[in-house]
Formats: C-alpha cells, structure tokens, sequence
C-alpha cells in the first residue's frame, strides 16, 4: 500500500538525492524574489530548467521516483532540495505501478 506523505518526497533514480516536490505556490513565490534581479533570457530559462532535474546529478525530473524509506533514512544527513514536477501525483502513482516489474533502484555506480 502506498504511503501518502507530505510534502510528497521523490529521489533521483541516478543519484540517490532526495527532493521534495515544490508547488505552484511555492514556485509562484522563488518567481516573485527572483523579479528584483534583472535576468537575461538564457538566464531565466537556466533559472527554469534548475528546477526540472537533479540538484545533484542534473537527471531530468522524469528520473525521480517516489522516495522509500531507505531514500528518506539517507536523505537526513544533507538538505531537501526542492524540485518542480508538472505531472501529478496521482498520474505518477499509476506509472510507476506499470514499473513494478524492476522494483530495484538502480545501483549508484550503475548507468553513470
Ligand atoms: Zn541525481
């Protein structure tokens, strides 16, 4: 059975790190404290895309799984760093049920 938990923790299949989802609110607020800084188009769009992958590895957000307890048990020792993902939830829930033919995480040598 799934464990709902707030906020909705992910971890980076790559790397490890763990993430919790930012929301719209949340993102709403980063966007307002960032209008003070005169930034260029390709900074901006840097801006953007830093919240779409890994802090540490730089995956896409699309490698970030639910965290399990293991993920969450390693995440104490550094900061939970916040990670925008557009698809919700519930629609994550149901793809990654489809994958649970290969429940293993992958190894954090592997596929480097
Ligand atoms: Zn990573």
């Amino acid at each position: 059975m799934r464990v709902v938990r707030e906020p909705w923790m992910l971890s980076c299949r790559m790397c490890g790190w763990v993430h919790y989802a930012m929301t719209a609110a949340e993102k709403a607020e980063k966007d307002r404290a960032l209008q003070r800084y005169d930034l260029t188009a390709a900074e901006r769009s840097a801006y953007e895309s830093s919240w779409r992958q890994c802090l540490r590895c730089e995956a896409p957000a699309s490698e970030l799984r639910d965290a399990e307890e293991s993920d969450l048990a390693r995440a104490t020792g550094h900061i939970v760093t916040p990670v925008l993902v557009e698809e919700d939830r519930e629609s994550r829930g149901a793809r990654y049920d489809r994958d649970r033919g290969h429940p293993s995480p992958a190894p954090l040598s592997g596929r480097v």
